[in-house]
């Protein structure tokens, strides 16, 4: 059996085009989301996400604003900013691109953001209010992983999900976020002990470690979804965590690398942006 490619770049594209629409209909009323994007300095990635950030909310019609800084920036200076933009009526997202110089503390900022502002939904109120199950904005990654899985008939109540990885911005939430749409779901680290035995009982198997091509064949149950969030320079080229000629012969679904997780997680950072602007309002 060969697997199903699920095409993060085409489903990407069509939640692009939905807000798209929404974005319009808002306009009518008077209501132009607005996303400010902070860079502080020019590390070589940083600068590219952001590019792909900004281009992603001009298609859709969000009005973008990016906002550079020099790295010598204090962590004074740079929470001030943040004060700014979190009163400024037309701004309703706020993006800081990490990393983050090392003199300036990130959980600090990012503590500082308003959460109703919160697009990468990172603050320990989102978080919180993800985990209670309360509105909150969800981190852009998992959410959307579970677009992804949902828009691809995956069904998920039920099934055993076994996620490789426990980041803050991927592996827990991803976990709580496939608990809570009814799935069994086992973490696993870098401590877990025979990690192959736990992946081996995936129907749904999330990998977010970071090492390239990490999870093979061997740690994979015949017809589970694969989803790999890994993005890892590997030998000149981009590789996600799982090794995907290998897996694909065996799993039902898996996403590549490039062209996966990637895109849908630009395309909730808009749909993150659309939907504050709902909730804040004018
Ligand atoms: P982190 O480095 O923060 O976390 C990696 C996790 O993997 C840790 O929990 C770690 O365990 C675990 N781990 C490391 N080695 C092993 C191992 N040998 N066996 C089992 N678990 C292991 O990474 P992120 O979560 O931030 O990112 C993961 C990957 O996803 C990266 O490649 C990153 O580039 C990519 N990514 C992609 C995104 C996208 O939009 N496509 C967005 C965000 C990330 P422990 O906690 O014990 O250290």
């Amino acid at each position: 059996m060969t697997a199903t490619i699920i095409d993060g770049k085409t489903i990407a594209k069509e939640v692009r085009s939905e807000l798209k629409i929404e974005v319009a209909k808002l306009k009518e009323k008077g209501l132009i989301p607005g996303l400010a994007v902070v860079l502080v300095g020019n590390h070589p990635a940083s600068e590219s996400y952001v590019k792909g950030k900004i281009r992603a909310s001009e298609e859709v019609g969000i009005n973008s604003r990016l906002i550079r800084r020099e790295s010598s920036i204090s962590e004074r200076e740079l929470l001030e900013l943040i004060e700014t933009l979190n009163a400024d009526p037309a701004i309703h997202g706020i993006l800081v691109q990490l990393p983050l110089p090392d003199h300036i503390n990130p959980d600090k900022v990012i503590a500082t953001i308003s959460p109703a502002k919160d697009v990468d939904g990172f603050t320990p109120v989102s978080v919180g209010n993800m985990v209670i199950g309360q509105e909150a904005l969800l981190p852009c990654t998992p959410h959307g992983i579970m677009h992804l899985l949902q828009r691809s008939g995956v069904q998920i109540a039920g099934k055993h999900a076994v996620v490789v990885g426990r980041s803050n911005i991927v592996g827990k939430p991803i976990s709580l976020l496939l608990q809570r749409a009814d799935a069994t779901v086992t973490m696993c680290h870098s401590r877990t002990a025979d990690l192959a035995s736990h992946t081996k009982q995936a129907d749904i198997l999330i990998a977010a470690v970071g090492r390239p091509e990490m999870l093979t064949a061997e740690h994979v149950k015949p017809g589970a979804v694969v989803i790999d969030v890994g993005v890892n320079r590997h030998e000149g080229k981009l590789v996600g965590d799982v090794k995907f000629d290998e897996v694909k012969e065996i799993a039902s679904a898996i996403t590549p690398v490039p062209g996966g997780v990637g895109p849908m997680t630009i395309a909730m950072l808009m749909r993150n942006t659309v939907e504050a602007a709902k909730r804040i309002g004018k």
